[in-house]
């Protein structure tokens, strides 16, 4: 952490000590230079779009728009504690997992406290962390996959939050319930255990739970989930929370009141209900995901095997068949794809799975590629 100077004396507002060294989110892109119309598979978005009966639901909120929205999103809580069977009181909404990422951080670090994750973590845990002062612990990710060893061997006194997305982003990977619980029963009491459930519907072996029955029965785990993937409303900003009661009041006293909008709790609320668009995206995926394992493979390249909406890609480690390149050239073919050096990824590329016409595109462009030259 940088040195604090004399911040009253300086000539300019200067930020607290550790801001400067955060190195801002960078999302996945948007565009192409050059070229008007090209596919966007940088950002785990659904590629259906979202549930029609969501899009009615936005539509018919646009005569509240100068009403603030419930500070409660009462509809949406009771919805999301009917479906997954959770006491309404031990939710909480946020501006997207996202906020309530920020809201964990808030409330459980203090300057020189510490977080622990994964290496490969989402990039949210991080700048929460850092933006309360506190250090940022990894933990080694051995075949991409959060080790809970790894991660217990990195806890201390000052451990006070340990955050796994699962399944990972940027990673595709998930860790079994077992694991989960095990994890668990080993960490101190006084440590949060966030599991970030942000693709947790993708996964189908039953041997995954989403961890609502462990935050249930204990004091100290959290799990959030989101309608920004599965859902594909990640414009309107809603994510959750479930946990126990004492904890859900702690983040609540520092929640921004009306942190999810009028449209936004009520498409949730028909996202939530419209099973048919969710098995469409499921489908979906069913059919693609392997598809495009094995295509990847046949190219040469290293697929992660993925449990999501996405697929990390390893390209060859030298020579000119690079990551950076693959990148570079599936854009100039009007295909984005994500980047992911900035997770210490710097051979592999992230792709959502697409339709059939995008996935094949992305296949013979990369088939291109590795055979050029
Ligand atoms: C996309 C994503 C989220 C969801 O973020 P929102 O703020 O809810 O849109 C959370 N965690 C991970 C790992 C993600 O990839």
């Amino acid at each position: 952490m940088s040195q604090s100077p004399d911040r009253a004396a300086a000539d300019r507002p200067v930020p607290k000590p550790g801001i400067l060294d955060i190195s801002a989110y960078v999302p996945g892109k948007a565009k192409v230079d050059g070229i008007e119309h090209p596919l966007k598979l940088s950002a785990n978005e659904n590629i259906l779009g979202c549930s029609p009966r969501a899009k009615a639901a936005y539509g018919a909120a646009i005569d509240q728009l100068h009403i603030y929205p419930d500070s409660r999103a009462t509809p949406l809580r009771q919805a999301i504690a009917a479906e997954f069977r959770l006491e309404p009181e031990q939710l909480i909404f946020g501006c997207g997992s996202d906020e309530i990422f920020h809201m964990l951080c808030q409330v459980y670090l203090e300057p020189g406290d510490n977080i622990v994750q994964g290496e490969f973590a989402f990039g949210a845990y991080a700048i929460g962390a850092r933006a309360c002062q506190a250090e940022v612990l990894s933990a080694p990710e051995p075949d991409y996959r959060v080790d809970v060893d790894e991660l217990l061997k990195l806890v201390n006194d000052r451990t006070r939050l340990v955050f796994i997305a699962n399944p990972g982003n940027p990673t595709g990977t998930y860790v079994g319930g077992e694991e989960i619980r095990r994890l668990h029963a080993a960490l101190p009491k006084s440590v949060v255990l966030v599991l970030d459930g942000a693709y947790a519907e993708f996964v189908d072996d039953p041997a995954f739970e989403d961890g609502t029955d462990l935050a249930r029965t204990s004091d100290n785990v959290i799990v959030t989930r989101t309608f920004s993937k599965l859902h594909g409303l990640a414009t309107l900003r809603v994510g959750w929370a479930y946990g126990p009661a004492d904890m859900i009041g702690a983040l609540d006293r520092i929640r921004q009141p009306f942190n999810t909008s009028i449209p936004g709790q009520l498409a949730a609320v028909e996202a939530l209900a419209d099973k048919d668009f969710q098995k469409a995206s499921l489908d979906l995926l069913a059919q693609w995901r392997p598809w495009l394992a094995q295509q990847l493979g046949g190219l040469g390249l290293s697929p992660v095997p993925s449990a999501t909406n996405f697929v990390l890609v390893g390209f060859p480690t030298t020579g000119p068949k690079s990551a950076q390149a693959a990148e570079a050239y599936l854009a100039s073919r009007g295909l984005i794809v994500r980047g992911v050096g900035g997770y210490g990824l710097p051979h592999h590329l992230r792709m959502t799975i697409g339709l059939e016409a995008h996935n094949r595109a992305v296949v013979e462009a990369l088939a291109d590629f590795m055979q050029a030259g």
